[in-house]
């Protein structure tokens, strides 16, 4: 099998893309280069690593599309119509494995007969991937050969160019409380609008949409239901993070708390959170803790 290599230099710059988003935003960042054969070998070298254009957040990064054409327009200028691309982003802090997204996102690259792809985080772990298309879809992740160390420092001029090319993205869209695939009466969208901007810099419950009435001793299990399937949505489309979901969940239990609902909700551990918030439903994650006081004094 053909291997594949990237400069120290080129490498760096990747990882330098990564750290220069992770500081300022904690966001992920994507981009592409260019994989050229080496004559006379069987290995590839992969080179020209350049950001677009974006729209980025702690779990995902989308390439302009307009930008990306005219990136391949360009290339293939450069490079002749042979040259092949690399789809490359940013795992912030968080490991360097293929998510659900990063693995549909693959599917939009595909052209010729196969691609790579690599997933990386500012600790400089990375998952390398050959996804071959035809003559019928196969993969393999394997190892990416690095011609050398590392630097540190994050050189000014990406950091400059990281601005230039990211915006932040902003949550434009709330979506109804759904209970058994029922509206329920306590999340209304009008209440918001529709641009009521949720996760937008999510920094705490001060940003959580509070599900239309307010929060009393008495409606807390509906509240918080609503309030579970919004996260969980989150979470499982890969825009908002473990630790922020964490953050969320306990911000909601405080809240329960102060109005002295005897409600709370249950905060999956991260190994089983994924699994637990595409089979349970919201009302699963919530325990009274005034039922199960009751059941000890039984016992
Ligand atoms: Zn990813």
């Amino acid at each position: 099998m053909a291997t594949f290599t990237i400069g120290k230099k080129d490498w760096n710059k990747i990882i330098n893309y990564a750290r220069a988003r992770y500081t300022s935003e904690k966001d992920e960042i994507g981009g592409m280069a260019v994989v050229n054969p080496v004559p006379n070998e069987d290995t590839y070298l992969i080179s020209h690593p350049t950001i677009l254009k974006q729209e980025t957040s702690g779990g995902n990064c989308v390439l302009d599309k307009e930008a990306l054409a005219a990136y391949y327009v360009d290339m293939a200028l450069k490079h002749g119509n042979d040259v092949q691309f690399m789809w490359w982003h940013s795992h912030g802090n968080m490991g360097a494995f293929w998510s659900g997204t990063d693995t549909r996102t693959m599917d939009e690259y595909a052209s010729g007969a196969w691609s790579v792809f690599l997933v990386v985080n500012i600790k400089e772990e990375y998952k390398f991937r050959i996804m071959a298309w035809k003559p019928q879809q196969m993969y393999i992740d394997t190892d990416l050969e690095i011609l050398g160390v590392t630097e540190k420092k994050i050189p000014n001029s990406i950091t400059k160019e990281v601005e230039e090319q990211c915006s932040t993205r902003v949550w434009s869209t709330v979506k109804s409380g759904k209970l058994n695939g029922k509206q329920t009466s306590l999340l209304d969208t009008n209440v918001y609008g529709d641009d009521f901007g949720i996760y937008g810099g999510y920094n705490g419950y001060n940003e959580y949409p509070h599900v239309g009435d307010t929060l009393t001793k008495y409606n807390g299990r509906s509240w918080a239901c609503s309030a579970v399937d919004e996260l969980n949505d989150h979470y499982m489309d890969g825009t908002l993070q473990y630790k922020d979901y964490v953050e969320a969940i306990s911000d909601l239990n405080g809240e329960l708390v102060k109005v002295k609902s005897t409600i709370r909700v249950h905060c999956e551990s991260e190994g089983m959170l994924f699994h637990a918030a595409q089979h349970k439903y919201p009302y699963q994650f919530l325990e009274d803790i005034a039922v199960k006081e009751t059941q000890w004094q039984l016992t």
